[in-house]
């Protein structure tokens, strides 16, 4: 089965920022007014700095539309629990970067369990797993072991690891995963061999093949995004994640599909952003988003100001991190050396859903149950003989 690779070396990083460039007022104009969801021609026109500059307050009253008929006025919450802080690889914007001299922690079940009760204690239904890439630290049991054990305290779980084989993901969706967030970090491989200096991670098709074999295996979501601040030509990135969005939307049409824009934030380390993508194109791309698919999931982290976020509602986001701790054992216990980069939203989940009420949007906290997970996959699960060896273990707040 073909993959989105060949369609990727088809494209001219070049030809395409030229193309970009050059979007005249009408395409713009064609783009804002065509009635139900345009093209990658339309997303070119919308990302322009033509758009920024002059249209930016049209995209916005569209995109804010678009989100309201389709979605209402909701955002769906979740939290981070990052796993571990292992990792073998180089990436030079990390702070978990094996060269970085830090005290390194993967959590144990019992660990595990105390941050999930201090989770649950504050409403979450919906967690995101996160570690580093260390196969021997954090490698497929683990994972499945901790999906298994959190399967029955949370209604959703996802995962932000590295990446996996189709057999792999295959076994955890068989312990109850729900989705995968795999962010390319940037669709210019210059600019990845750039960043990504040591370890697996240097491996650029078999990232950009993930989606395609998440998609093989049956997942139920795939979040996509590029970390801004890489890539001198953001707009080209944001093009490039948006044709892939397409070909997956088109090819695993089962599939639901998340979109994030996380910007480089300081972290254990540091290094400059190679371009400021600034709070006015940050806009500008989350209105380009939403106006060429107006199904798309927008998520937005606690990485973005407070201000920020709440400026940002309208627009079209529909799902929001609360509360975030980036270390392992973050919610239990106080490690900040450990973090993987400092959050600029620093309120609670409690000050973040107030702030929603207090502009008129429902908090959710649950969309989901890991029931529907298993419906459609009775043959994975019988295939892994899946054990819910954790049933018993009591959560600990
Ligand atoms: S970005 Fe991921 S792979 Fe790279 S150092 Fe950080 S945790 Fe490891």
């Amino acid at each position: 089965m073909g993959t989105f690779l060949s369609d990727f070396y088809q494209l001219d990083w070049f030809e395409i920022a030229k193309k970009i460039d050059s979007v005249e007022a009408s395409q713009v104009d064609i783009a804002i007014q065509r009635e139900g969801r345009g093209g990658l021609e339309d997303f070119i026109a919308l990302i322009s700095p033509l758009a920024g500059e002059k249209y930016l307050e049209d995209m916005a009253q569209l995109s804010n539309r678009l989100t309201k008929q389709r979605f209402g006025k909701v955002i769906r919450l979740f939290a981070p629990i990052y796993l571990s802080n292992e990792c073998n690889n180089i990436c030079d914007y990390c702070g978990f970067s094996l060269g970085n001299k830090i005290p390194r922690k993967t959590l144990s079940t019992a660990e595990i369990l105390k941050e999930a009760g201090a989770l649950r204690s504050q409403g979450f239904e919906h967690v995101l797993l996160v570690t580093g890439e260390s196969t021997r630290k954090v490698g497929r049991q683990y994972l499945f072991d901790a999906i298994s054990l959190l399967g029955n305290y949370f209604s959703n779980i996802s995962i932000e690891v590295q990446p996996l084989s189709m057999d792999d993901y295959n076994y955890l969706i068989s312990a109850g995963l729900h989705a995968v967030l795999v962010y390319q970090e940037t669709y210019n491989k210059q600019s990845y061999a750039a960043h990504h200096i040591k370890g697996k991670k240097t491996n650029f098709n078999w990232r950009l093949e993930t989606p395609d074999r998440l998609g093989q295996a049956g997942i139920n979501k795939i979040g996509l995004g590029c970390l801004y601040g890489l890539t001198k030509e953001w707009r080209v990135d944001s093009f490039m994640t948006a044709m892939h969005l397409d070909y997956l939307e088109k090819k695993y049409w089962r599939t639901t599909f998340s979109m994030s824009f996380p910007r480089i934030r300081p972290y254990e380390g540091e290094i400059e952003p190679i371009v400021d993508l600034s709070d006015k194109n940050l806009v500008q791309l989350i209105c380009a988003y939403r106006i060429f698919n107006h199904e798309l999931e927008l998520s937005l982290s606690t990485r973005e100001s407070a201000f920020l976020r709440e400026k940002l509602l309208p627009l079209g986001i529909t799902t929001m991190s609360a509360g975030s701790k980036t270390n392992p054992g973050g919610y239990t216990v106080s490690h900040e050396t450990l973090e993987q980069f400092s959050i600029s939203d620093s309120r609670s989940p409690e000050e973040v859903a107030e702030m929603l009420t207090l502009n008129g949007y429902e908090s959710v906290w649950k969309d989901w149950d890991s029931s529907y997970d298993f419906v459609n996959k009775k043959d994975i699960h019988k295939k892994y003989q899946l054990h819910q060896n954790a049933s018993n273990v009591t959560l600990v707040s």
